[in-house]
């Protein structure tokens, strides 16, 4: 196993996959991407952000669960696809299937 879980995620725009940048006097603290412009507060992105950990972390685990059930005549996988969430905003999380 590796540590991915305990390291610092970097935010991305999930289009240009670039760091917003803070986006000077707003109140409360808006991050701007300084190439499509996509904006949101701090809170909104880090929520989408962890969203989007969350979504990427049951895929994975998903996908492991049904290798299991593909080898096994004993398992039966009958989850649904983890859905694709919309994000404008992402973090630099990757994890191999
Ligand atoms: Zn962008």
């Amino acid at each position: 196993m590796n540590d991915t879980t305990s390291t610092t995620h970097k935010i991305l725009c999930n289009t240009c996959k670039v760091q917003p940048e803070p986006i000077p006097d707003s109140d409360p603290q808006e991050w701007g991407c300084p190439v499509c412009g996509v904006h949101d507060t701090t809170e909104n992105i880090l929520g989408e952000a962890n969203q989007h950990i969350v979504e990427v972390t049951a895929r994975h685990i998903q996908n492991k669960g049904r290798e299991v059930a593909e080898t096994s005549s004993f398992i039966q996988f009958s989850g649904k696809p983890v859905p694709y969430g919309v994000y404008r905003f992402v973090t630099d999380i990757e994890m191999a299937a």
